[in-house]
């Protein structure tokens, strides 16, 4: 942060805790078998996430109050993780995803 500060760089950062992504982006994209499924600011993306692969990674960084964390629930992504080398046709995430609809085969995410 004080290079990008400092220098006026801009960097990627690419790692699959939202929780540290979060704290050091201003943009986040959200990719799910190297494909885009949502992009939004750090805070509205973190606050609000509109793509149900983000809400679910989202649902998964800890909140460090056992109450709260008991009482919060978790949308739960059903199926298997299709392999990268044979990926589902259209969007990449309808296997797994709740809004799936019959149009998804041919469809690609991306907000
Ligand atoms: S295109 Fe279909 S499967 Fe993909 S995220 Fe949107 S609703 Fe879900």
């Amino acid at each position: 942060m004080e290079l990008q500060r400092d220098m006026g760089l801009s960097m990627i950062f690419i790692a699959h805790d939202l929780s540290v992504v979060k704290h050091i982006s201003d943009r986040i994209v959200v990719m799910y078998l190297g494909r885009q499924m949502e992009t939004a600011t750090a805070d509205t993306l973190t606050t609000a996430p509109e793509h149900p692969y983000t809400q679910a990674l989202i649902s998964s960084v800890l909140i460090p109050d056992p109450a709260l964390e008991k009482a919060r629930v978790r949308p739960i992504l059903e199926g298997e993780l299709p392999s990268p080398l044979a990926p589902p046709s259209g969007c990449v995430f309808r296997t797994r995803c709740p809004k799936v609809q019959a149009s998804c085969a041919g469809a690609t995410a991306r907000k």
